[in-house]
């Protein structure tokens, strides 16, 4: 079956997401788009045979053509286009956030369990990353026993002028809380935001670095560093260490050059290099599960967790306290995943 794909919002990740559907995976056609920017639309349609402009979202999801839905339009729009996919009985993959606050999360599970069925994933790509993979497989399989520590890095070269601390919690840590609530299986029980010396390289009044904490409810403690001025390279790191062993997310794939003594590799230069190909899988995954009738990958509980914790991240970077992140009972249609 080719799932017949509406995309919503046709800025940077959106054209991105176009491209992938159109050229580089299997089962898809791209027959809709609708941008706040109708200009913007219609140029991205050009290149795209037989394709409609809706000039509303509400349009496009109830285009009889459409079978699934793509959102990648501005944040604070997610929740009204995930709950009219949800209402009109097609699934919806929506890049994070799921929706910018706990209400607008709870009102998008509330849909979903009220339909008694998932309809909703998020694009939280990095599980879908071959490197983060085969951690989290050393981590579940048991060989270096239970976990008690994590450490993670997430380095930027520089990010463009209107880039703010907060953004460092939602656009960068954002991930890190994902793959840590992934990785360990666990939900997060506080937050903790520490500001080393500041990058002179960071805007005035921008805190850069940020050090933050997160407490597992299970008791793992996981680090992440946060730096958007690395100037070197797009960095991202990780380790798990177990009461037996610790396992180390690997280099991305690329090759390593040894020669006069010295050795050398290439550091990528953005997060679309670094997960190119963690887009892709997680793409083609969502399609083969739409044409299955189903869903599949991070759910909207997964959306809603994330936005709590990066609440209580604003709120632990605002105070400099300890804050505690306090969720809703997760839902049974939730809790096989
Ligand atoms: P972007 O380039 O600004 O694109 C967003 C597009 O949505 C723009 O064309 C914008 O038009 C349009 N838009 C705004 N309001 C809309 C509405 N009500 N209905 C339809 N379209 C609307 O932003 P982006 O970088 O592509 O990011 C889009 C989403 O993807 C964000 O939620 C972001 O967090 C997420 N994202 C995820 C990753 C990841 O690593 N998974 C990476 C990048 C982005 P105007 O420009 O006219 O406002």
């Amino acid at each position: 079956m080719t799932v017949r794909v509406g995309v919503i919002g046709v800025g940077m990740i959106g054209q991105d997401h176009i491209r992938r559907l159109t050229r580089v995976l299997s089962g898809a056609c791209v027959v809709a788009v609708i941008d706040a920017d109708l200009e913007r639309a219609r140029t991205v349609a050009e290149d795209l045979p037989g394709v409609r402009v809706h000039e509303t979202g509400q349009a496009l999801i109830a285009d009889d053509e459409v079978d699934a839905v793509v959102v990648t339009s501005w944040g604070p729009t997610h929740e009204e286009y995930v709950l009219a996919g949800i209402g009109a009985g097609k699934q919806v993959f929506c890049e994070k956030p799921l929706a910018t606050t706990r209400e607008a999360c709870e009102r998008i599970i509330d849909a979903e369990v009220a339909v008694g069925r998932r309809m909703v994933m998020v694009g939280f790509m990095r599980r879908y990353d071959t490197a983060y993979r085969a951690m989290k497989a050393a981590v579940t399989s048991g060989e270096i026993g239970a976990p008690l520590l994590m450490y993670a890095a997430h380095r930027n070269p520089s990010v463009p002028s209107h880039f703010t601390s907060d953004m460092i919690i939602n656009d960068s840590v954002v991930h890190d809380i994902d793959v840590a609530r992934w990785m360990l299986d666990d939900e997060l029980a506080a937050v903790t935001v520490l500001k080393p010396r500041r990058n002179r390289k960071a805007a005035p009044g921008f805190a850069d670095p940020l050090l933050v904490l997160l407490e597992m409810a299970g008791g793992v403690l996981v680090t992440v560093e946060a730096s958007v001025n690395a100037s070197y390279g797009y960095d991202i790191r990780g380790e798990v260490v177990g009461e037996d062993g610790t396992v180390e997310l690997g280099e991305s794939a690329g090759a390593i050059v040894k020669r006069e003594g010295r050795y050398s590799g290439r550091v990528p230069a953005d997060w679309r290099e670094r997960f190119v190909r963690a887009f892709d899988v997680e793409f083609q995954e969502w399609l083969d599960a739409v044409a299955a009738g189903g869903t599949t990958g991070p759910s909207a509980w997964d959306g809603y967790a994330a936005t709590v914790a990066t609440d209580a991240g604003l709120e632990a970077l605002r105070t400099g306290q300890r804050t505690a992140v306090s969720m809703r009972e997760r839902p049974d249609l939730y809790k096989q995943q």
